[in-house]
């Protein structure tokens, strides 16, 4: 074993890791980036990316089948499994060599294998090709080892029948028939490419609704065009078991009171993430997690023990990509001598169904909750002449203003490109803007952008292109 010495080592190259590794290197910092698997993390390597290129695709093939009322009529759309993956897999390829060498430009070295601390400043790696490493961290040790997705015991993964994510955004065929456990974001992302591409699908949500957390009046939307296309949802439905046999899975299904048996050829359980902060050495130090096991940490980054921080899934929900890499960026120019520090109040949230749901700051549910006083503005997309234009007109623009000093802070949007329109609400929250500030300027017509100033407007009675009541 050889001694080797960095200003930073980063463990996970997911967008937490390599966003601190390659801020480390702008900084002047000499860092070894840790990966076990592959850069880019899940994000990039079968998150992120390769669900958004299977949405784009998928949505394509049902633009075209359903473009008649535009005076367009396409027979016969036909979806090749194996060249919608190979295209794909492009992708993920151009990001993640794209991303490996921006490390590398910027002064890191990767090394592939695991990673385990053996001190507050030392890291032992168990290198992929069977030797092992100890190295030392004269700064900090950044750990950026995401999370892991959640099984059900009666209902193991086996890789092809019922699978994760992981293995659903590479299926080699397109399934007849897909049940979903869970209609979270991610069951619900995935359940809409399927359906899309030709696929019965059956989400099955023990809660009331499908994607939680979200205010009723936005999922409503999404629930209803899934529904109206052929897809199924069960809430408040118990998935009590899967079996496979010959490639067919049988489930088990509680729900309303009766039993229901359903066949799938493909069992998607999308339940929920668990952090990866076991088997890194963590407890030997002291460093404190939550019950769950996510990585307790202050604003910039810090554990509470000196000199280990962590960034991205492993400290916590919303499991987002974005705010891995705002902590990843902070850690890193924390541990570079800079003043830096996470503010969470701008934190958007982007959810790639059909339509698209995005949101920022304050709900109007949480401001009813919280007795805030607010102004609440909504512009539906059926009086944009953008979204009539593109044909996709179902949905609306939500925002908040505080009564008291007319300043933006909160927006919710449901319908097309949603997750492009939730950039100007999230700036006007991180800039404390006022709603004036926003209605003020000047939105080129014909966008679907204008719809955030006329929502805006509108808090105030003085939208101009729908009635203020
Ligand atoms: C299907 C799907 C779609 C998603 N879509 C979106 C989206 O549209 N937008 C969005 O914001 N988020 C999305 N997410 C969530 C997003 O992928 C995560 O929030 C993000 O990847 C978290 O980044 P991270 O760096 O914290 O962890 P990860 O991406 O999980 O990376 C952690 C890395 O650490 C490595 N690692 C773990 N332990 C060790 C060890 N001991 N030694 C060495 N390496 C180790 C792992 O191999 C991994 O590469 C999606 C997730 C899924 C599953």
């Amino acid at each position: 074993m050889t001694d080797k010495s960095y200003d930073a080592i980063v463990i996970g190259g997911g967008p937490g890791g390599y966003i601190a590794a390659i801020r480390l290197g702008q900084l002047g910092q000499k860092t070894l980036v840790v990966e076990r698997e592959s850069i880019g993390g899940v994000c990039l390597n079968w998150g992120c990316i390769p669900s958004k290129a299977l949405i784009h695709a998928a949505s394509l093939a049902d633009h075209a089948r359903h473009a008649e009322s535009m005076g367009i009529t396409v027979s016969d759309v036909k979806v090749d499994a194996t060249k919608l993956q190979a295209w794909k897999e492009g992708i993920v390829k151009r990001l993640t060599s794209g991303v490996g060498g921006l490390i590398k430009a910027n002064g890191g070295t990767v090394v592939n294998g695991t990673a385990k601390l053996t001190g507050a400043h030392t890291v032992l790696v168990e290198k992929t090709d069977g030797k092992s490493e100890s190295y030392v961290a004269r700064k900090g040790i950044i750990i950026a080892t995401g999370t892991s997705v959640v099984q059900i015991p009666s209902m193991p993964f086996d890789g092809k029948t019922i699978v994760s994510a992981k293995e659903a955004v590479s299926f080699p065929e397109i399934p007849k028939t897909l049940v979903i456990i869970g209609g979270g974001i991610i069951g619900m992302e995935l359940g809409g490419v399927y359906q899309k591409l030709g696929s019965k699908v059956i989400v099955v949500e023990a809660l009331p609704r499908i994607l939680n957390g979200v205010d009723e009046d936005l999922v409503n939307v999404v629930e209803k065009r899934f529904t109206a296309a052929g897809g199924e949802v069960l809430t408040s439905a118990k998935a009590k078991s899967a079996k496979v046999k010959d490639g067919i899975a049988t489930v088990e299904v509680e729900h309303g009171g009766k039993s229901r048996t359903i066949e799938a050829d493909k069992v998607l359980v999308a339940v929920g993430f668990k952090p990866r902060s076991q088997d890194l050495g963590l407890q030997e130090f002291g460093v404190k997690t939550d019950e769950r096991g996510h990585i307790l940490v202050d604003e910039q980054l810090r554990t509470n023990v000196q000199g280990i921080y962590a960034v991205g899934d492993v400290t916590g929900v919303p499991y987002l990509a974005h705010r891995a890499y705002k902590q990843g960026e902070v850690a890193a120019e924390v541990i570079a001598g800079k003043k830096a520090a996470c503010d969470y109040r701008a934190m958007p949230s982007a959810i790639f169904t059909d339509p698209e749901i995005a949101t920022v700051g304050v709900s109007e549910t949480e401001a009813k909750e919280k007795g805030l006083a607010v102004k609440v503005g909504k512009f539906p997309l059926v009086a944009s002449g953008r979204a009539l234009a593109l044909n996709d007109h179902t949905g609306f623009v939500k925002t908040i203003v505080d009564a008291a000093t007319g300043q933006v802070i909160g927006a919710q949007i449901v319908g097309p490109e949603a997750s492009e329109l939730i950039a100007e609400p999230t700036l006007a929250i991180e800039m404390c803007a006022y709603a004036e500030d926003v209605t003020l300027t000047v939105h080129a017509h014909p966008t679907l952008g204008e719809s955030v100033a006329e929502s805006l407007r509108h808090a105030f009675k003085e939208a101009l292109h729908i009635l203020n009541k």
